[in-house]
């Protein structure tokens, strides 16, 4: 049994410059201020202040790598609406709440989330490379779900009693903030528990810096015993370069299987076209998408959402297009439901 504390180990190696620090570097460089973002890409300062509103509710953060797919000067470009604050985003619409998926009824312990058969997902890490304004976890209270390594043992213990349970879902936040040490003691506390068979990361970190799949996270995902599977998160097809390519690459060597889920977003992706282009470009790229997530609910999102009837007209249409293995499935989450639900 290894006994040194994962969040002590990650402070250590943070403070050595470990094996991470490459993409650590990136992380800890990231854009965190709307005005830093304007001026990066010449946007009318006639934004600031909409972008500092809702800056103040849910702070910006975009990385260099993902910043340098952006088109300068052109405040409709897909990927910068998912990542420049608005002013809407202080809009109240009702319908629209800080919990859209009641995640906090469903929380045993703090850092575990239990609400589907045969599944947990652990919360294992707080922070994320990219702050993405319709994120469902916004006002997601991370402060309460950090787990003391009395609470990881626990919730280890919570896991191993369980025989039920037969896949870990790493989440987040973005469970690949947390460095290579932590994340590779946590698999193999849970390789070491033999009713668990899959091991699912939830993340968007390849994706929005491609240099977080290094020799060190390679390291512990391919050796893990656990069947393991790579959920991204892509939006738009020009989110795919060639460095996420190439990790995706990596990912698969050390034998993940990759899909991507998305979500619908007015203003980014919400035509036939652009979702088309999205399908294809991901299968390129090695990745089978999965789930088109209607937009939850959350509070500061109303903006991005797209009806139902819209959503179903755009997915009948997106068939037209598409081979079967590339659609993805449009669903919804509903809180109490023992799985997403399919529109
Ligand atoms: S990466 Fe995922 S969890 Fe993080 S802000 Fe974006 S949508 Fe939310």
């Amino acid at each position: 049994m290894i006994t040194r504390t994962p969040i002590a180990v990650h402070r250590e190696e943070v403070e050595a410059g470990g094996s991470g620090a490459r993409w650590q570097r990136q992380l800890s460089e990231s854009i965190r201020d709307p005005a830093t973002l304007c001026h990066r890409l010449g946007l009318d300062p006639a934004l600031l202040p909409g972008a500092e509103q809702g800056h103040d509710l849910f702070e910006v953060r975009v990385p260099e790598a993902y910043l340098s797919r952006i088109r300068a000067g052109d405040p409709a470009d897909p990927l910068l609406r998912q990542v420049l604050p608005l002013g809407d985003e202080a809009r109240a619409v009702a319908g629209f709440i800080d919990d859209p998926l009641q995640e906090r009824e469903h929380a045993p312990r703090p850092g575990l989330i239990h609400k589907y058969a045969n599944r947990v997902l652990l919360i294992a890490s707080p922070t994320c490379a990219i702050n993405c304004r319709y994120c469902f976890r916004r006002h997601f209270p991370y402060a309460e779900n950090a787990p003391s390594l009395r609470e990881w043992d626990a919730t280890l213990d919570y896991l191993r009693q369980d025989e039920t349970i037969h896949e870990v879902i790493l989440s987040g936040g973005d469970p690949l903030a947390s460095s290579d040490r932590r994340l590779a003691w946590l698999v193999e506390q849970l390789d070491a528990i033999p009713h668990l068979k899959r091991l699912r990361i939830h993340t968007r970190l390849p994706v929005v810096i491609p240099d977080r799949v290094d020799t060190a996270l390679l390291a512990w995902l391919g050796s893990t015993r656990l069947q393991r599977v790579v959920v991204l998160h892509i939006n738009h097809a020009r989110e795919i370069d060639a460095a996420v390519e190439a990790a995706c690459s990596r990912l698969q060597a050390a034998g993940a299987t990759l899909l991507n889920q998305s979500v619908l977003l007015r203003g980014i992706n919400d035509d036939v076209e652009t979702l088309a282009t999205l399908s294809e470009r991901l299968f390129e790229a090695g990745i089978l998408p999965y789930y088109l997530h209607v937009l939850d609910p959350v509070a500061g999102a109303a903006h991005f959402d797209v009806d139902d009837r819209e959503a179903r007209t755009l997915v009948q249409a997106l068939r037209q297009r598409l081979a079967g293995f590339l659609m993805p499935r449009l669903v919804r989450e509903i809180p109490g439901e023992a799985s997403k639900t399919p529109l």
